[in-house]
C-alpha cells in the first residue's frame, strides 16, 4: 500500500535520506531498524509530510502523496504516532483521544473511543485524569490510542517502547499486533530489534540515510550482521 522510491530528504545542507526505497504491503507490520542518526525518524517525518522530500516518488495505494500536505496525509489514512509520546499534559485522557479524531467527518467517534478503551482498559480507568499525570507507559498507550482515533490505514509508530518499564513493553507489543490484526498496516521504528523482528513481517535496516539490508523478519533474525549489531549476539 505504501511505496517509497529513491527518496531524498535534507535538513538544510544535511543530506539525511539518500535514496530510500521501501514498501509496506497491506496488512503487514514492517520494521525499520538502525543506529541513532541513521534516518529512521526522518523517514517517518517524510512519509507524514512534516518534511518535504527533494527527490523520489511516494505513493499510497497507487496515488502520489508528494504534493499532499500533512493534513491531507492524515485524511488519506496515514497516522503518525511520534517519538516521545507528545500527549497534551493538561488535557484529560478523553480530551487527548478526541484530539485524535479532529479530522474525521463521520459520527462514529464515540464508538471508536469505546474500541480504544477496550484495547487499553488502563485508559478507560483514567479517562478523566490529566494526561501529564500518567506513567510513561500509559502516556505511550494514550499516544497510540489517540492515533487510532484518526482511523489509520497505515500507522507510523516511532519508538513505542522507548523509556517504558519492561513489563509494559511486552503489553505494548501485544497491542501493536492486535491493532494490526484489526486491519491496520504498521511501519514500526524500534530500537528493540528483538521485539521488532519478532512481531514484524518484513524489516529494513537503515545506515547513514541508506537502506543497508532488508528482508523477511524471520530471515533477518538469522542474519549474522543483524545478530551482532542489533541483537547483541556474538
Ligand atoms: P534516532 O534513533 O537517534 O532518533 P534516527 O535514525 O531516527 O535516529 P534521524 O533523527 O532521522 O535518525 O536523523 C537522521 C540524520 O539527520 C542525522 O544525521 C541527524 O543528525 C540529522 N538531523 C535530524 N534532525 C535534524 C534537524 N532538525 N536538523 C539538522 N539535522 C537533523
Amino acid at each position: 500500500m505504501l511505496q517509497l522510491t529513491d527518496i531524498h530528504t535534507y535538513y538544510g545542507h544535511v543530506h539525511a535520506l539518500k535514496g530510500i526505497t521501501l514498501q509496506v504491503r497491506e496488512g503487514e507490520i514492517v520494521s525499520l531498524l538502525g543506529a541513532n542518526g541513521a534516518g529512521k525518524t526522518t523517514t517517518l517525518n517524510t512519509i507524514s509530510r512534516l518534511l518535504q522530500p527533494e527527490k523520489g516518488t511516494y505513493e499510497l495505494i497507487g496515488e502520489s502523496m508528494l504534493k499532499k500536505n500533512a493534513g491531507q496525509i492524515v485524511q488519506n489514512g496515514i497516522i503518525h504516532c511520534p517519538e516521545n509520546r507528545r500527549v497534551f499534559p493538561l488535557f484529560t485522557v478523553e480530551e487527548n483521544l478526541l484530539v485524535g479524531s479532529y479530522t474525521r467527518r463521520d459520527k462514529k467517534v464515540k464508538q471508536d473511543m469505546e474500541r480504544v478503551y477496550e484495547i487499553f482498559p488502563r485508559l478507560k480507568e483514567r479517562s478523566s485524569q490529566k494526561a501529564g499525570t500518567l506513567s510513561g507507559g500509559e502516556q505511550q498507550m494514550l499516544a497510540i490510542g489517540r492515533s487510532l482515533m484518526g482511523k489509520p490505514k497505515l500507522l507510523l509508530l516511532d519508538e513505542p517502547s522507548l523509556g517504558i518499564a519492561p513489563i509494559l513493553v511486552q503489553e505494548i507489543f501485544e497491542i501493536i499486533q492486535e491493532i494490526n490484526r484489526s486491519g491496520v498496516s504498521i511501519l514500526l521504528v524500534e530500537q528493540n530489534a528483538h521485539m521488532a523482528l519478532e512481531i514484524s513481517d518484513y524489516a529494513y535496516v537503515l545506515e547513514n540515510g541508506h537502506i543497508a539490508l532488508s528482508g523477511q523478519s524471520k530471515d533477518m533474525k538469522k542474519n549474522d550482521d543483524i545478530r551482532k549489531l542489533y541483537l547483541g549476539e556474538s
